[in-house]
């Protein structure tokens, strides 16, 4: 969340494949956008990433040159397709090679050259042997590199993937960097306050940014279009049990809130803490996020302003038996009344989430297990439990191997053990750890 991802637009006239072009890179690669179900979005965009770098792509749908005098909602399209444009990183020009230059194509080169991007043309329906013919063409629109594509067929694909990388923008959206963004989504019950806090949010970004000397009208937009980007609001599964509402909304309902959760790094679940509880659900959705799905976690304890001693008394004496869940939860106290917490809320966040992008080398985490099993030998059948040698496989969540004598004798509360040692050594507050075993 730290830093924007490159933006790389698909622009191109009708009927070139700029959308099944979309579609195609959006599917070859890792995509972990966030499914966007009832919003209405103006260009349609995906987040992918190939070989670990990560960019927003932006189907911009056709460009219009001139300006569309008879339909405002098509003009507005347009208006919107070329800020895309304006603010993209890499532009994909896509043609069609089975048709060859038209005007039309002309006149986008020239419109693209003059904003002066970096641009890839893209001559796509090299399956057809018209295109292939006419390959050579193309390199009268004056761009470098182009690469031949069949988005269709799925021909090329790589290699334009691989051309891209070398265009963005160095350093931006490579985990090398530690800065890789996260995902954050907001879930819980109806009526806990996601909404108010969402807005708040957006309004606290929108007043950082135009506090900053020197900014212009743009980046407010594209600030909060980014958290826009990053978080969703979903309500939590199960829970709006009304009667009248059929057991289909509610399936649907489910799915969805799951299916963010899925698609998120980071889960804020805000629960109304003046409930002086957490109901089962939400302590279900709890243990969801964290153990089944590994994805960082903050509980938000919302509407603070309601609270008193007795219900803070009481919403601690439910919360104790789930202490040792809780205690590695990032837990908050808010409220959308007073705003307490909330200016912080988002430092806790990006915390979360470079903690959830933690990468620990393969010398410290085997050096702790070894020397922690030395400290307190487990023993399993009489015999003594060996760590090999451990290694983070992945990371966003941490993923750890550990190559030990006899997997099957690592169960549950071994590796809890191990989770315990690696939690006392670094602060992995907030964030899961995930452990697979090998045999030596
Ligand atoms: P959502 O369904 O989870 O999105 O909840 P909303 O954001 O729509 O909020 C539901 C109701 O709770 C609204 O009437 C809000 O004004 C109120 N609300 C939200 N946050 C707080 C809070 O921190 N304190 C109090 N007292 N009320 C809140």
């Amino acid at each position: 969340m730290k830093k924007k991802l490159p933006i790389v637009a698909i622009v191109g006239r009708m009927n070139v494949g700029k959308s099944t072009l979309f579609n195609r890179l959006s599917e070859s690669a890792k995509s972990i956008a966030l499914d966007y179900a009832g919003v209405t979005r103006d260009v349609i965009t995906d987040t992918v990433c190939w070989r670990d770098h990560c960019f927003e792509l932006i189907d911009t749908g056709g460009i219009q040159l001139r300006k569309i005098t008879d339909d405002p909602i098509a003009e507005q399209a347009r208006k919107k397709a070329l800020e895309a444009l304006e603010h993209a990183d890499v532009v994909l020009f896509v043609c069609d090679g089975t048709v060859g230059i038209l005007l039309e194509d002309r006149e986008l080169a020239r419109m693209i050259q003059k904003l002066k991007k970096k641009t890839i043309l893209v001559v796509n329906k090299i399956d057809t042997k018209v295109a292939q013919e006419q390959i050579f063409e193309f390199d009268r629109l004056g761009f470098k590199p182009i690469i031949s594509v069949s988005a269709q067929h799925g021909l090329g694909i790589a290699d334009l993937f691989d051309a891209l990388l070398e265009m963005l923008p160095e350093g931006v959206g490579r985990p090398s960097e530690q800065e890789v963004g996260c995902k954050i989504v907001i879930v819980g019950k109806p009526n806990v306050g996601k909404s108010s806090l969402l807005n708040l949010l957006v309004k606290k970004e929108r007043a950082i940014v135009a506090d900053t000397p020197g900014t212009t009208r743009e980046p407010i937009k594209e600030r909060v279009q980014f958290y826009k980007e990053v978080m969703e609001v979903a309500d939590t599964p199960g829970i709006r049990r009304k009667r009248g509402v059929t057991q289909t909304i509610e399936k649907l309902m489910v799915k969805s809130a799951f299916r963010a959760v899925e698609a998120a790094d980071i889960v804020l679940l805000v629960v109304d803490a003046s409930e002086a509880r957490l109901v089962d659900q939400e302590l279900k959705l709890a243990f969801y996020v964290f153990e089944e799905q590994f994805k960082g976690l903050i509980i938000l304890f919302n509407k603070d302003d309601l609270m008193d001693e007795q219900k803070r008394e009481d919403l601690a004496f439910h919360l104790a038996p789930y202490s040792y869940f809780l205690d590695k939860i990032v837990q908050l106290r808010t409220s959308c009344i007073t705003n307490k917490n909330i200016g912080k809320l988002m430092n806790v966040v990006n915390d979360v989430c470079d903690r959830y992008n933690h990468r620990f080398s393969d010398d410290e985490l085997t050096l702790l297990f070894k020397e922690a099993l030395q400290a307190k030998p487990l023993y399993r059948n009489e015999q003594r439990l060996i760590v090999y040698r451990a290694k983070q496989f992945e990371t966003g969540p941490i993923s750890i191997e550990l190559i030990v004598g006899e997997p099957k004798w690592f169960g549950s509360s071994q590796l809890a053990f191990l989770e315990r040692v690696l939690r006392k050594s670094a602060n992995l507050k907030g964030v899961p750890v995930r452990f697979v075993t090998r045999k030596k």
